[in-house]
């Protein structure tokens, strides 16, 4: 112990605990030693505490007043915490145990889950993870206590070089930590892991884990360095959690939106146009439902819809700030004229104008607004946009409807005067909520997203903006938890989550006040006073992209949409030749009542026709009609989801199947 630490620990620091309440130790008490002194019961179920925000191990000592909570396996810090030791530990000593010449590079934890870098004589694959694990259980059965120790520079260098460990070394080269390097071991293993911590005190705290597949993967995700092979697993705290999640893995693969879209023929994507939607009829017939009924709620919220230009001059994202920020992502195309003379080339000269597709509306929308002179009476001014916009996305990020590069957003931005930010800002949260119970979804969460790094604005234009919204959310009782620095560029950010049928959670929503953007673009309004002001403006969108909720409310709900959303509500299949007259009135009749239907008359079995239309394109009502139904005037209505089939009367059936199909709005 070094002589500072010692006289260090003569005096007394003060601890305060998460209640408020404080408590005198001497310096250099450790977590545990405080969680001890508590209670018993509470050190033996602490895994590491927080000191002033920082997590750290149980072991270490506390040499200041510090703000003191203790973190236990049941909360989400305790699980990560867990993960990043079954990693760490388990997994890369289990590979150096079975496989000697292995060499271990990074091993972090993800969601969910984890992942461990290493480097063996032959790739592993799928058939190693069973092995690998055995080895896993057969450590974490020992219970063994996990050291940590601090090691110089030199030390630590040394100690990889003597286990053979290059990866290793090459961080501890790269790094330069003045407190020394953490080491950290299970009992008196041989078996070392670099780390900055903190980890499980013992290996039985370990809860449940698995391997989940090997993939490829280069060292520093350079494709210069060596490939490796990269072990991903899972761990929970027990086998239930671990079941739910195994089970919600699997429901997710079922729901992919990606593959029910192709079996129910909604849209497909192919090479030529990477990241851009080829909707088909009955996918685009979603797209209409959901645009009519967000249109139906705007009118009703007081909007004014307006269409903007697809390419616009750079001048436009350069006063915007986009220009500068984000033109890499930004499709830009030159504006040239192009040659009329008949052999010459296809354009004349160099261009020396750039246009770009819109990343956004928003200086569309401001270029609506400016047009006239606007007076403090005129607004709010709520100004709404089905837009269609263009971001330049890495193809390796592309992900189906989900993640693409030409999407439309029920985009809207409404300029108003600094009074009216709470209004606004809580009817816009009044709405969302309105349509996600329309659409579905009741569970979600709110967070206030706050002023980032990088950002345009002063200091005293951001504090008013976030104190709007913190204000709107506390009017109408929202709960929220506050992302500090994760704004936009140009103001703080309302987001909602929503969550859904297997417990995945969405960010749709958003409502980002922006003081900036009016002064940058010029936007002014004439207040009472007969002076020029600036409008504030507020960005908004409620289901975000609409082709990426698509695909949300189609793994939703397996697609197995709502009545009113689905592509095709009802199908009329005839059971034999002879119904078929019978069997076009009715679909006729169907047609005529508004309801979207199909007529399926071909000469196939009935069993057949209802596993083409449930199992398959799960259309949510199916009439089948047979000779029976014919001579009475019924059908034998079957519902997508129950075995069950009732016989109503035609008109009657088709009433109530009316009423059904309305939208929520
Ligand atoms: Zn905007």
């Amino acid at each position: 112990m070094t002589q500072a630490l010692q006289s260090k620990m003569s005096e007394q620091i003060t601890i305060t605990l998460p209640d408020g309440a404080t408590r005198e130790y001497a310096s250099g008490v450790t977590g545990l030693e405080i969680a001890e002194s508590i209670a018993k019961s509470l050190a033996k179920a602490s895994i590491a505490v927080t000191v002033n925000g920082e997590q750290r191990d149980l072991c270490d000592p506390i040499t200041q007043d510090a703000q003191f909570s203790i973190i236990k396996l049941d909360s989400d810090e305790g699980l990560e915490i867990m993960r990043h030791t079954v990693t760490a530990q388990l997994l890369a000593r289990a590979v150096k145990n079975l496989y000697p010449e292995a060499k271990l590079a990074i091993g972090p934890t993800i969601e969910n889950g984890f992942y461990y870098d290493v480097e063996t004589p032959k790739p592993l694959s799928e058939e190693d993870l069973a092995k690998i694990e055995k080895e896993m259980r057969k450590l974490k059965e020992t219970n063994a206590p996990i050291h940590k120790s601090l090691n110089s520079k030199a030390d630590t260098l040394a100690a990889f070089e003597k286990r053979g460990e290059p990866y290793k070394m090459d961080i501890v080269e790269r790094a330069d930590q003045e407190d020394g390097f953490q080491l950290y071991q299970q009992g008196d293993s041989e078996f070392i892991d670099l780390c900055h911590g903190p980890h499980l005190p013992s290996l039985k705290h370990v809860g449940v884990f698995k391997l989940m597949k090997v993939a490829g993967a280069y060292w520093r995700g350079d494709s210069n360095n060596q490939m490796l092979t990269r072990i991903y697993g899972t761990a929970w705290r027990n086998d239930k959690e671990l079941k739910d999640y195994l089970h919600m893995l699997e429901e997710a693969e079922k729901r992919d939106h990606r593959k029910l879209g192709t079996e129910m023929g909604l849209f497909h994507f192919q090479p030529e146009a990477q990241g851009s939607v080829f909707w088909h009829e009955k996918g685009y017939l979603i797209w209409q439902q959901l645009e009519q009924y967000m249109r139906r709620r705007l009118t009703a919220a007081h909007y004014q819809e307006v269409k903007t230009p697809q390419l616009m001059h750079s001048k436009f994202w350069e006063q915007s700030g986009h220009w500068q920020k984000y033109r890499e992502d930004m499709f830009v195309v030159p504006d040239v004229v192009p040659n009329t003379e008949e052999d010459g080339p296809i354009f004349k000269e160099e261009p020396k104008e750039f246009l770009a597709l819109k990343p956004m509306n928003c200086p569309a929308h401001v270029q609506i607004f400016k047009q006239g002179i606007k007076s403090y009476k005129d607004l709010p001014i709520r100004m709404a946009e089905f837009g269609c916009c263009h971001r330049n996305e890495a193809h390796g990020a592309l992900h189906g409807l989900m993640r693409v590069r030409q999407f439309t957003q029920d985009d809207a931005h409404i300029f108003c005067r600094e009074d009216q930010i709470l209004e606004e800002s809580i009817e816009f949260c009044k709405l969302a909520l309105d349509i996600y119970k329309d659409l579905g979804f009741d569970d979600y969460t709110v967070t206030l997203e706050t002023r980032p790094e990088q950002r345009i604005g002063s200091d005293e234009l951001w504090d008013k903006a976030e104190q709007g919204l913190m204000d709107a959310m506390d009017a109408i009782g929202l709960e929220y938890t506050i992302n500090e620095g994760d704004g936009a560029f140009y103001g703080p950010k309302l987001g909602f989550i929503i969550r859904d049928a297997i417990g995945r959670e969405w960010g749709c929503a958003t409502l980002q006040l922006d003081f900036n953007l009016p002064e940058r673009l010029d936007a002014t309004f004439i207040g009472s006073d007969g002076e020029r002001h600036r409008p504030v403006m507020l960005h908004r969108a409620i289901l975000g992209s609409i082709e990426r909720f698509i695909g949300i409310l189609i793994e939703n709900y397996a697609g197995k949409l709502p009545l009113w959303l689905a592509p095709v509500q009802c199908v009329v299949a005839t059971i034999t030749g002879s119904a078929d007259e019978y069997a076009k009135e009715v679909h006729q009749k169907l047609l005529d009542a508004g309801i979207r239907a199909e007529l399926d008359i071909r000469n196939e079995k009935i069993n057949y026709k209802v596993r083409e239309h449930s199992a398959v394109n799960k259309t949510p009502v199916l009439y089948a009609i047979g000779a029976r139904e014919a001579e009475e005037r019924t059908v034998a209505i079957r519902r997508l989801g129950s075995q069950a089939q009732n016989v109503e009367a035609l008109d009657k059936a088709i009433e109530s199947l009316a009423q059904e199909c309305k939208a929520p709005y």
